[in-house]
């Protein structure tokens, strides 16, 4: 694609884990096989695990200079986590991988070719996904459905966190200070040059996942909320949809009552009562998924904040300037 390929410098992985203490261990040799021969460093994001992953993590950091930890003070959760490893990153290509092994650290050199051939966000695409439940799956499928529909935005469908980014583009996606997060859209939003590489998802390593219901609902609407207008526009219409058929009714109950054939109808009084007043809790409701998320833009609090750092340079705790990424001070 470019006359030269590009000269890496320094590959980033990133990886956020949250009580994985059986998966640390194969994920940092798997990584180090795949990256053989390639200069890496490892960004571990303990999330605030309460088992045995801290201490691991902090072994191998001490074990191997190329791996660098950060233990947030609490858990921020799966995008909060990514991030904080993105803002540590110093690499001029970053891979962020989920850190429970779903998906296959032995992509990373497909698509770091990919980068050295000109591409910027090179991002995996699941072909197969064993060992996820039906529901997970038939979910998934209509929220990249009805998220394309709603926004625009091409999200690839069955494309994950892992991806691989080229400096230039990260920086872009860590600019946008949003706390409800979005990456997966937000990397596709910056733009650049988008390639996809397919593989299969295994199924998780070990452990269980940590999405629950809750958190995956809360994760759709920060997605379609962040990247869209349109269920305030729908209160609008809905809006203009009553007022029409109130427009149009009047007239018709004047003539049935001039006409004498009107009937105090107390039900269907009640009825179009409870339906507009439905309505309308429902769409303010939606303003106030808006206004929320607002409020939450607003206090502009940090993403995450550090507890401790491992092999991070200097260790200084970033959360004064989380969207710095590695600004160390000259001791
Ligand atoms: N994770 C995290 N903080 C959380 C929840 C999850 O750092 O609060 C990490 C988790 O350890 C894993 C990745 O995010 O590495 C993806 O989480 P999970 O596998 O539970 O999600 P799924 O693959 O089921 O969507
Ligand atoms: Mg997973």
């Amino acid at each position: 694609m470019h006359p030269q390929d590009r000269e890496l410098r320094l590959l980033s992985v990133v990886a956020p884990m949250f009580d994985e203490e059986d998966t640390v261990g194969p994920l940092y040799e798997r990584v180090r096989t795949a990256c053989e021969g390639v200069p890496f460093e490892l960004v571990f994001v303990d999330d605030a695990s309460s088992d045995r992953t801290p201490d691991l993590l902090d072994q191998l950091a001490d074990s191997d200079p190329r791996v660098s930890v950060l233990h947030l003070s609490r858990n921020f959760g799966h995008q909060a986590a990514i991030t904080a490893g993105l803002e540590h990153a110093r690499g001029n290509a970053v891979v962020m991988i989920d850190g429970d092994l779903q998906d296959p650290p032995e992509l990373i050199p497909k698509m770091l070719e990919h980068w050295r051939q000109g591409s910027d966000v090179i991002y995996g695409v699941r072909d197969h996904r064993p060992g996820e439940t039906r529901f997970k799956l038939t979910t998934a499928r209509w929220f990249y459905r009805l998220f394309a529909r709603i926004t625009g935005l091409d999200l690839q469908k069955n494309s994950g966190d892992f991806r691989l980014m080229d400096r230039q583009a990260l920086d872009a996606v860590l600019s946008m200070p949003e706390r409800n997060r979005f990456l997966r859209g937000m990397t596709v939003w910056v733009g650049f040059t988008q390639t996809p590489v397919t593989y299969t998802r295994d199924a998780r390593h070990a452990g269980e996942t940590k999405y629950t219901l809750r958190r995956m609902m809360k994760f759709a609407l920060d997605a379609i909320s962040s990247f869209s207008w349109l269920p305030l526009q729908a209160a609008t219409l809905l809006g203009f949809v009553f007022s029409i058929v109130a427009f149009l009714g009047l007239p018709l109950v004047i003539v049935a009552r001039i006409a004498g054939i009107y009937v105090p109808g107390v039900s269907t009084i009640l009825f179009v009562i409870l339906l507009l007043g439905g309505i309308q809790l429902i769409t303010v409701g939606i303003i106030g998924e808006y206004v929320g998320r607002i409020y939450d833009e607003v206090k502009g609090r940090p993403l995450y904040v550090v507890r401790e750092g491992r092999n991070i340079g200097g260790d200084e705790a970033p959360d004064e300037a989380p969207s710095e990424p590695q600004r160390v001070p000259a001791p």
